[in-house]
């Protein structure tokens, strides 16, 4: 009877960790600004994540792998409309290194993590209900970065 009972607890801490992990992904930022690229291979870019439409909120885990300062190579990551990415970067460029290339004021951000250096970890987190009425994107605000360090978010 006792093992039943394991059992079935195992099976439900499994199943509830295998939930939660759906609601999140992990991307790392390297020394280049060319994009987001794999944990598991840091050679293969990163350059859609799909939120499940199930998730009430959904996070995205940064972890820079660069040797290159943060002054130099910072990343983070922004969430807006993909048709806003090339103006809202813009605009992040100018609040300056101090306020992490965001600027508060700006009403098209939905989320943004804190930017980050080497061997440095930052998360951003938002509900899925807001990227739900367009095509979102995530992006790094860094000055030059969002060219191309920037993926889709596709909610299924
Ligand atoms: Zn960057």
């Amino acid at each position: 009877m006792l093992k039943k009972t394991l059992l079935a607890s195992v099976i439900t801490l499994v199943a509830g960790t295998t939930f939660a992990a759906a609601c999140s992904a992990d991307v790392v930022g390297k020394d280049l600004m060319n994009g987001y690229y794999s944990p598991a291979d840091h050679n293969k870019k990163v350059a859609e994540i799909v939120v499940p439409a199930s998730c009430k909120d959904f996070t995205i885990n940064l972890k820079h792998v660069g040797k290159a300062p943060k002054a130099a190579m910072g990343h983070n990551v922004v969430i807006a409309k993909d048709k806003d990415v090339n103006a809202v970067g813009g605009a992040s460029a100018k609040a300056g290194l101090a306020k992490d290339f965001i600027d508060a004021k700006d009403k098209r951000i939905v989320a943004h993590s804190k930017l980050v250096g080497p061997n440095e970890t930052t998360s951003v987190t938002f509900p899925v209900a807001k990227i739900k009425d367009g095509k979102y994107a995530y992006f790094c605000s860094f000055p030059g970065h969002f060219a191309q360090m920037r993926g889709i978010l596709v909610v299924k």
